[in-house]
This record gives structure tokens, C-alpha cells and sequence, in this order.
């Protein structure tokens, strides 16, 4: 038999909203329309702040001002700092930085896919304004349009921020040294041409410190273990999704769209760990094309609005009426800290039939701690005090793992 820990607790999906690009221009109401009804529904947003947005032909940038070239500093607009300041407090949403000014090198390129002389000052002027902003240091790197150099998310590691970045094979070509820069040039002119002015949500995965939770395992032990990983959603089943940060007509449509969060979601319920945690990546002025007062997009918003009632389980997410009642509307940090805890808490060895689950921590209690079996049966004869078998038979929950203690499973192989 095999187990494979599950960070959730109770085994259930880890579930973010991440939004992309709010800046000196956003307004609150933006945000506000667009999240009100996740946040009623207990939903968290991750937001990933610009600190100092550029005035150029960017679609988050409203239209008068796409050619001001200026630099416009978040912390100018107090009234957003104040709501967002206020939102982080009731913990309805997080920060994460979006790197420094959004701006588009050599014509395609995000500002951190390029290696420039002024990357490392421009970053640490960022930073001060993220913290002036939020009176906290950033945590999370968010690289726009998901493009970033080898040598800037070292760059980024070094000031203590924990980079979320696609690795898919598009990733790669662009962070290839081996391909010629104009050839990356090509591609990204192209990718502009075909999706830079659409409006799309995309889901993906997030996987931290590849997939292996022990701590006893050599296995993953990368130099870039502690970044979070951003993958294409279900890429290894279902492959009509398009891979990271590329938009496809598919989920433009609002009809493919949902039948493509359904596959993802049939998925998740069959195989909660390899969909490790699903994130939804959003836009907020995508949906009031192109900066009107009101959402145009009303389509989208109302994708949008559906896709949010079938997180929460309110509304079936396929024709055989499945409910999703497993997720766990959750942050970054949070699910960081979850991961960071169960590795260095947790170790899990087998000899014969008997799975030993125990604490090596001191001080440290993980509560409702899940495995899932992967392979094999349970025996009858688990510790069904402490031990709970969750309602998909293949998933336990252990309640409270407290510091030094250990737990036997005993399995059928
Ligand atoms: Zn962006």
C-alpha cells in the first residue's frame, strides 16, 4: 500500500482566486463588484499588486494614460491603499507582489524575462513601496505575464520572496540560455498578437516543493524547493486545457469555459492529489473593457459568478449533479505555511504491513492531517480513535497530530 500526505486539511482541495495586476489606477468599486460575492461566499483573494505601474500601452493601464510613460506609485492612491489595507486586515484577502512596474521590454517581453543593469534596484524600490503600502514585506513574487530569467528569480530568492512561476515547456523556452533571444522575441510578439488584448480567467495548479510532502525524502530536494510552482490545471488528463498564462478561445466562451472547469473539477474529486491545489487566476479590468465604469463583460461576469457558486458547492459542477463539498477556500500564505508545517512536522515509514505516521516536532500540533491511499486497503484494525476515514474511502484524517506523538496504520498490500 501507498500514502501520499494531502496538505488540506481533512483531504479537501485546497481552493485560491488569485487577481492580477491591481495598481495605482484600480478602484475599489472595480473590486469590489467583481469580489463581493466570493468574499460573502468565504472565499480569500490573492491580489497581486503592482507597486508602480508605468503609463504604457498595457490593458491595465486605463487609455489616457498608455503613453504618459510616467511611473505611478500605488501608495498615491490613498483611498485604495485604505480598502485594501482594511481588507487584509478582516483576512479577506492577501498581497502579493506583481513585479515592479508591469512594464514590456524590447517590445514583448515582461519587465523580469529580460536580465537589465537595473532589475536589482528597480526590485528593492518595489519592495520599499509594497511595504510603505501594507506595512508588511512581501512574501510572494508574482512575475507578470508569467515570464521570468534564471537569473531574476535568483534575484528575487535573495530579497526573500518566494516566486510563483509556470515551469511548463513554454516557461522553459523562455528562460532557455540555449535560444536565441530573437527567436523568444518572435514567440512573444506572436503569443501578444494572438491573446494581448483578450480577456480570459484561467485555471491552474500550485504545487510547492514538487509533490512529495515527507520530510524524509531526498527526492525533491531542489535549489528551487520552495517556490510555488504554477501548472496548467489537469495538463496530465485533460488536454484541452491551454498551458499556463495563454488564454484559449475555449475559455473565452462562457459554455467551454464552464465544460473545461467541470473536467477540472470531475478531476479533482477523483484524484485529489495530483490536482494539488487549484488556483483560479483572474483580471478585474478585464471585465470592464476597456476601462468603463461599469462591466461590459457581462458574459464573463457571469462565468465568473456560475464558476464561484460551483467552488463553493452551491451548484453542481456536472451533469451527473457532483457537488464540490471538499474545498478549502484558502491564501498563498496559508497553504504555504500548511505545506511548511507537515514537512518539517511529519515523517511516515512502513515496515511490512504497518504504516507509522509521527511527529518529530517539539512544540508543534498539525490538526486533521490527511493522507490519501494511493494504492492498497486499510485494515479493519486502525486506530478508529484518532484515526477517521473521510467519505471517499481512500482518504484519512488523522484529528490532532501532537508534538512526539505516532500513529500505527495497519494496511493490506
Ligand atoms: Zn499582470
Amino acid at each position: 500500500m501507498e500514502i501520499e500526505p494531502l496538505v488540506g486539511p481533512c483531504g479537501k482541495l485546497p481552493i485560491l482566486i488569485r487577481d492580477d495586476d491591481t495598481n495605482f489606477f484600480t478602484m475599489k468599486s472595480m473590486l469590489q463588484s467583481i469580489y463581493s460575492e466570493a468574499w460573502s461566499k468565504g472565499f480569500k483573494v490573492s491580489l497581486s499588486v503592482i507597486p508602480l505601474q508605468k503609463g504604457t500601452d498595457d490593458m491595465c493601464v486605463p487609455p489616457n494614460f498608455r503613453k504618459s510613460g510616467l511611473l505611478y506609485p500605488i501608495t498615491n492612491n490613498g483611498t485604495l491603499i485604505k480598502f485594501l489595507r482594511d481588507k487584509l486586515q478582516k483576512g479577506e484577502i492577501e498581497v502579493l507582489q506583481h513585479g515592479s512596474s508591469h512594464s514590456v521590454v524590447e517590445s514583448y517581453r515582461g519587465e523580469f524575462g529580460m536580465n537589465t543593469s537595473d532589475q536589482e534596484a528597480n526590485l528593492k524600490r518595489a519592495i520599499s513601496i509594497m511595504k510603505e503600502a501594507f506595512e508588511i514585506r512581501p512574501r510572494f513574487f508574482v512575475p507578470p505575464y508569467d515570464d521570468i530569467s534564471y537569473k531574476n528569480l535568483k534575484l528575487v530568492k535573495k530579497y526573500g520572496l518566494i516566486p510563483i512561476y509556470g515551469r511548463e515547456s513554454i516557461n522553459k523556452f523562455f528562460r532557455s540560455p540555449f535560444i536565441p533571444a530573437f527567436f523568444k522575441k518572435m514567440a512573444a510578439k506572436k503569443i501578444y498578437q494572438k491573446f494581448g488584448k483578450s480577456a480570459y480567467v484561467v485555471p491552474v495548479m500550485i504545487n510547492i516543493l514538487g509533490n512529495n510532502l515527507y520530510n524524509n525524502s531526498n527526492k525533491y530536494k531542489n535549489a528551487d524547493d520552495n517556490d510555488c510552482h504554477v501548472r496548467a490545471a489537469g495538463a496530465e488528463a485533460i488536454n484541452t486545457l491551454p498551458p499556463v498564462g495563454l488564454p484559449i478561445e475555449k475559455l473565452i466562451s462562457p459554455v467551454s469555459f464552464l465544460d473545461s472547469i467541470s473536467k477540472i473539477l470531475s478531476l479533482a474529486s477523483l484524484n485529489r492529489s495530483r490536482i494539488s491545489s487549484l488556483c483560479i487566476i483572474n483580471h478585474y479590468h478585464q471585465y470592464f473593457n476597456d476601462w468603463n465604469k461599469t462591466i461590459t463583460r457581462t458574459n464573463m461576469f457571469n462565468s465568473w459568478q456560475k464558476l464561484l457558486s460551483c467552488l463553493t458547492g452551491d451548484t453542481a459542477f456536472d451533469d451527473n449533479c457532483q457537488y464540490l463539498n471538499f474545498g478549502w477556500k484558502t491564501t498563498f500564505s496559508e497553504l504555504y505555511n500548511r505545506f511548511r508545517k507537515i514537512k518539517r512536522t511529519i515523517t511516515a515509514s512502513k515496515t511490512g504491513s504497518k504504516i507509522t505516521i509521527q511527529s518529530i516536532s517539539d512544540s508543534e500540533t498539525v490538526d486533521n492531517l490527511s493522507f490519501l491511499i494511493t494504492y492498497g486497503s486499510l485494515e479493519k484494525l486502525y486506530d478508529t480513535e484518532n484515526v477517521t476515514l473521510e467519505k471517499e474511502s481512500n482518504i484519512i484524517t488523522i484529528k490532532e497530530v501532537l508534538p512526539k506523538s505516532k500513529f500505527n496504520i495497519y494496511v493490506n498490500d
